[in-house]
């Protein structure tokens, strides 16, 4: 409400039985006080004025009520939205729109990582997850592949995923050629994404695997290409192109 009307409140008490608050102009009989229901977490508001007599014209450009928490709440259903991408800019546009306050594109995106952190969970939590994602994923769809690779220390090093029915039509049904490349990741842990994608009868582009490794190296390329050569098997016609010239010496032994 506070956020949504633009004014600010403060907390004039807060403890286990009562909570009280009013508006942050002095003058203004905004209140509203709530007292806890015996034997629950649940509050029940005994009086509530909510009549500003103060001007609420104030803008607040760093409004004190719009925490991570609240902002998080009231932006759920745009992380919801699997169908969109939303970039830093927009989230900052949403929420300037939404409500009466100004957020700073550092401020927004935090909110935005803290509202997805609430609905999913934190990257480290998605890392340990990984086997059983990659575990469940085998058990759906038949013929599917996903080995992970650890170093020494058991720790992540790369991960790669060929869904069943992907291999499957790539063998039989497409362009006997496949097309890879690496992209550079964003995000907390960065590392690279090595994509192998096929190509139909009419020009299209088919996704066959991916790779997510820590760094675009020659032995990452390796690991994947020996992957991927175990999901779709030697073809005698089948050409390795990537889009750069710059195959590493690494790769390019194991292509010849
Ligand atoms: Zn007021």
């Amino acid at each position: 409400m506070a956020l949504a009307e633009g004014f600010e409140f403060i907390t004039s008490q807060s403890n286990k039985q009562r909570l009280k608050v009013r508006c942050r102009s002095e003058d203004c009989q905004w209140s509203l006080r709530s007292r806890n229901v015996k034997d629950s977490d649940a509050f029940y508001v005994t009086s509530f004025n909510d009549v500003h007599t103060c001007s609420k014209t104030s803008f607040h450009p760093h409004h004190r009520n719009a925490n991570r928490k609240v902002v998080s709440h009231c932006i759920n259903d745009l992380v919801k939205d699997n169908s969109r991408n939303i970039k830093g800019k927009d989230i900052v546009n949403i929420l300037n729109e939404r409500f009466m306050a100004h957020f700073s594109y550092k401020q927004a995106w935090a909110k935005k990582v803290y509202a997805e952190t609430l609905l999913v969970c934190t990257s480290d939590e998605s890392f340990g997850r990984l086997p059983i994602y990659c575990h469940n994923l085998e058990i759906a769809n038949p013929g599917t592949r996903t080995p992970i690779l650890r170093d020494g220390s058991n720790l992540f090093e790369m991960s790669f995923v060929a869904i069943g029915a992907a291999i499957r039509s790539f063998v039989r049904c497409l362009r006997p050629m496949i097309i890879i490349d690496g992209a550079h990741l964003k995000g907390s842990f960065k590392g690279t994404m090595f994509p192998a994608v096929g190509m139909d009868g009419n020009h299209k582009i088919f996704a066959i695997a991916f790779s997510v490794g820590k760094s675009d190296s020659g032995e990452s390329w390796a690991w994947f290409l020996s992957k991927l050569r175990e999901c779709v098997g030697d073809h005698p016609k089948t050409n390795l192109v990537r889009h750069n010239a710059g195959i590493s010496p690494c790769v390019s032994r194991f292509l010849l």
